[in-house]
């Protein structure tokens, strides 16, 4: 962003005096993901779109890991919500796509229509079709998504062998209340620690039946991936220390197969460790 102008301050989402420090500054925008990737972070969407509106700022809010079923972001405060369609939306691997959502009917018709108008990303009218049909089951899915993804929780964090479960559906996450109180589930996607360096995560991973290798999440089949050697593989090593993606992190979205399913497959896979 700086060779258009743009600076960039980061802060921890999940610290308000952060938050309150940096808009003692200028600020235009404010981007950020809740629950976050791959560590599923909360962030107060109330009181940071308070914070922002209180600074001018303007807030967009990814909230692929939540879906519109579980979050609504435009009600919390938020200006725009971006998904990537091709997550639990398609949810079920079949197209890529994007969706750009606001309340100011004139900025959509102003800004972002004619950006849209200019730079060219559209869908295909097939892939159009399939993501409207998805939109029909989204609800029941998403609901099956977080029935699973509870019961693996509670499962990996009976484990000896698995060291920290994180996830926003957990009494045992730093900030259930909080997610519980602007999520009416806890998601799909949850994450956690095992072993020492890369080796027992890598293990683990290799040994599984069901559960596919993929960077992809929110689809229909469980994908597993190891995040630090992936998707956010291109971080330093310090920013990688600073958010708490270590080798021993191991990210699980957890699909709409019979859960016990899902458990017997990672329960042998601990087994061979
Ligand atoms: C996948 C993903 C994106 C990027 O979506 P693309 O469709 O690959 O552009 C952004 N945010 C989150 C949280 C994601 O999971």
């Amino acid at each position: 962003m700086p060779r258009f102008g743009i600076q960039t301050t980061f802060v921890d989402g999940t610290d308000i005096a952060q938050w309150a420090e940096a808009f003692t500054r200028p600020a235009a925008t404010v981007f950020l993901e809740t629950p976050s990737n791959p560590t599923l972070d909360i962030i107060d969407l109330k009181t940071v779109c308070r914070l922002a509106h209180g600074a001018g700022a303007r807030v967009v809010v990814d909230n692929v890991f939540a879906s519109p079923v579980l979050q609504k972001p435009l009600d919390l405060g938020a200006d725009v919500v971006v998904y990537s369609t091709t997550k639990h939306i398609d949810g079920q691997g079949r197209c890529l796509g994007g969706a750009v959502l606001a309340n100011d009917r004139a900025w959509i018709d102003d800004k972002l229509a004619m950006f849209l108008r200019h730079t060219g990303p559209a869908l295909s009218p097939f892939n159009a079709w399939v993501l409207l049909k998805s939109l029909e089951t989204l609800d029941l899915r998403m609901e099956r998504h977080c029935v699973n993804a509870l019961q693996v929780a509670t499962f990996l964090e009976s484990r000896p062998e698995i060291t920290k479960v994180l996830y926003p559906g957990l009494a045992s996450h730093p900030q259930h209340a909080l997610a519980m109180r602007q999520m009416t589930k806890g998601g799909s996607v949850l994450a956690f620690t095992i072993g020492e360096g890369h080796e027992a995560a890598y293990r683990l991973l290799n040994a599984l039946r069901l559960i596919d290798i993929s960077n992809n999440l929110g689809d229909a089949k469980s994908l597993i991936t190891h995040p630090a050697t992936t998707t956010h593989q291109r971080l330093s090593a310090a920013e990688k220390a600073q958010q708490g993606i270590t080798d021993t992190l191991v990210r699980l979205s957890v699909g709409l197969e019979d859960v016990q399913d899902v458990i017997d497959d990672l329960t042998q896979s601990l087994e061979k460790l």
